[in-house]
């Protein structure tokens, strides 16, 4: 069991975050600048018989447009063997027009994709959770929806469940 998981959204969303808490290590910069990420990186999870490859792209956004036109074609050539699973991270406290933008080349794609609401640890009340989950939910069929820290490493453990489900 062994595929690629894209970490895919809008710069500043946690996504490098995210990938040093998968892999346990400090592999991608994180930073409160946007456009830190300037390549793909990967890591590797390896462990009880599966290997999780997860590749921390650039916000979508300018440049990073062409990771996501690799996705898509890589849906759109049938050969899906390539990215198993995205996970879509966007930041439960705000959403954007990039955020928008993402969205919809992931609904275009249709490839299988996790929605993870990030940086719960900055919401304080239940009801500010992320106002627009449920209109978000009627224009895409999420796999799951996981509210997350990347920096805590709240439910992190979810995502990895979820990962090992999909290779
Ligand atoms: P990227 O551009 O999507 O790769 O985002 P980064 O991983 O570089 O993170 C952008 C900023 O958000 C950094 O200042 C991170 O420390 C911060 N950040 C990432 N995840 C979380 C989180 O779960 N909670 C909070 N409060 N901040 C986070
Ligand atoms: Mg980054």
């Amino acid at each position: 069991h062994c595929g690629f998981i894209a970490i895919v959204g809008r710069p500043n969303v946690g996504k490098s975050t995210l990938l040093n808490r998968l892999v346990g290590q400090k592999l991608s910069i994180t930073s409160r600048k946007p456009q830190t990420t300037r390549h793909r990186i990967m890591g590797v999870d390896t462990r009880d018989g599966y290997q999780a490859v997860y590749v921390d792209t650039p916000g979508l956004h300018i440049e990073e447009k062409r990771v996501i036109n690799r996705l898509m074609n890589r849906a759109a050539s049938s050969s899906l063997t390539d990215v198993e699973l995205v996970l879509f991270l966007v930041d439960g406290t705000v959403w954007t027009a990039d955020d928008e933008m993402v969205l919809n080349k992931l609904i275009k794609s249709e490839l299988p994709t996790v929605l993870l609401i990030n940086k719960v640890d900055n919401i304080k009340e239940k009801h500010e959770l992320f106002p627009h989950l449920q209109e978000l939910a009627n224009k895409m069929p999420f796999v799951d929806v996981v509210p997350i820290s990347a920096k805590k490493g709240t439910n992190v453990d979810t995502i990895e469940k979820i990962v090992r489900e999909h290779l």
